[in-house]
């Protein structure tokens, strides 16, 4: 007689509503501030097995991301590759590797990640001081100067495209203005890389940081970083080893430099999806790309103001991926965009802090950024405005 053999003599609690049905997805058109849809080309990457992250084609492909994310942002930067994790994770990457206890950062707030960048500096021991502005405006030179002479900061950190205002911060004589005080310049391209013109050598910055899931339209999950040679040195001149062993860019270099030395298991099928990503930013060209967010969102802008609608931010300092969209009078912000999701499967964004109520929040990001997507977005609008007044 056999008896079955059993690997555990315990009873597995089997939960009665297991198994559940295969996954399925609502489709829906992303037009908030992220994430936005991945283009299929991206999608059709992704599937596909996984190989080492030490394998020679693998090697290879990372040689092309780098290569790639160097001509999007327009840096020669050897340190430059993505980070797993979403923006947050870069974003910490830039604070942690050259933010030593005691640092002077000044952080400009004019939005929700401004503070956001305020928070983590402090966690990494920094003596944080801010210059704000108005949520929907954006610093002048001569106020950042006045700021620096106040504070005199080892480090400046600024949102290039602050995505609960929609405002683009110039950022023009800013690199210059911080090797004057010899101050390193950190820059959130979160919701600019792909979408918005970023020169980042010619404007002398020396960190940044991006997405995967906003203007270069793939899944959320992989985080572009570079830093430059400043950026390095002050890295290498620290009395204390940063504080964040997963972001050390000190023991990533080994692992993106030549040495190949293992560090974590490198998330495969997301650098097969940003390879594939940032090919079509090259392949459309840069200066394409910019055009065709600036056009599109020219188109969404004077549909609004067809619909009795007005934009918060000022038209020169707009930001062609992210729009914020003032509720009129007697309007319920929410009720809208939850119609918009419920009824017509399409997604923007509520205001945040000091906009909360006060705007909805449109992004037109990358495979997004079309004019079928404006006209869509704005016939839907004027239905849904319409039934609820
Ligand atoms: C989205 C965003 C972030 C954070 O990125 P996550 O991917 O949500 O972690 C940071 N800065 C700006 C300006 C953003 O828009």
């Amino acid at each position: 007689m056999t008896t079955a053999f059993s690997v555990s003599n315990r009873a597995v609690n089997e939960a009665h509503h297991l198994p559940l049905a295969p996954l399925t997805v609502p489709e829906r058109l992303l037009l908030g501030p992220g994430p936005s849809n991945a283009d299929p080309t991206v999608l059709a990457a992704m599937n596909r097995q996984p190989i080492g992250h030490l394998d020679p084609a693998y090697l290879k492909l990372m040689d092309e991301v780098q290569e790639l994310l160097r001509y999007a942002w327009q840096t020669d930067n050897q340190m430059t590759y993505p980070v797993p994790g979403t923006g947050s994770a870069a974003m910490e990457a830039t604070l942690a590797n050259v933010v030593e206890p005691g640092d002077r950062v000044l952080v400009g707030v004019k939005g929700y990640f401004g503070h956001r960048l305020v928070d983590m500096a402090g966690r990494y021991g920094a003596a944080v001081s801010t210059i704000t502005r108005p949520w929907g405006e954006a610093f002048t030179l001569v106020e950042l100067r006045a700021a620096m002479e106040q504070h005199r900061p080892q480090v400046l950190a600024l949102v290039h495209a602050e995505t609960s205002t929609g405002v683009r911060q110039p950022l023009e004589g800013i690199g210059d203005l911080c090797r004057e005080f010899d101050c390193l310049l950190i820059v959130d391209t979160v919701t600019s890389l792909g979408g918005v013109p970023i020169y980042l050598d010619d404007w002398k910055v020396d960190l940044a940081y991006s997405c995967s899931q906003k203007g270069l339209s793939c899944p959320p999950g992989m985080s572009p970083f570079t830093m430059n040679e400043r950026a390095i040195a002050k890295l290498d001149r620290r009395q204390t080893p940063v504080a964040n062993w997963y972001l050390d860019a000190s023991l990533l270099k080994k692992y993106w430099g030549s040495d190949r030395v293992y560090h974590h298991t490198a998330p495969v099928n997301m650098t097969y999806a940003i390879r594939e990503a940032l090919r079509l930013v090259a392949e459309e060209g840069l200066a394409a790309r910019w055009q065709r967010h600036q056009q599109t969102a020219e188109k969404l802008w004077d549909g609004l103001q067809d619909l009795g609608l007005n934009c918060h931010v000022d038209r020169d300092l707009r930001l062609p991926t992210l729009t914020t969209v003032r509720v009129p009078d007697g309007i319920d912000a929410k009720a809208v965009s939850r119609t918009l999701l419920n009824d017509y499967n399409i997604e923007v964004g509520g205001g945040l802090g000091d906009l909360a109520g006060k705007v909805w929040r449109v992004g037109l990001m990358g495979y997004n950024s079309n004019p079928e997507n404006v006209d869509t977005l704005l016939e839907t609008m004027g239905k849904v405005l319409a039934e609820l007044r």
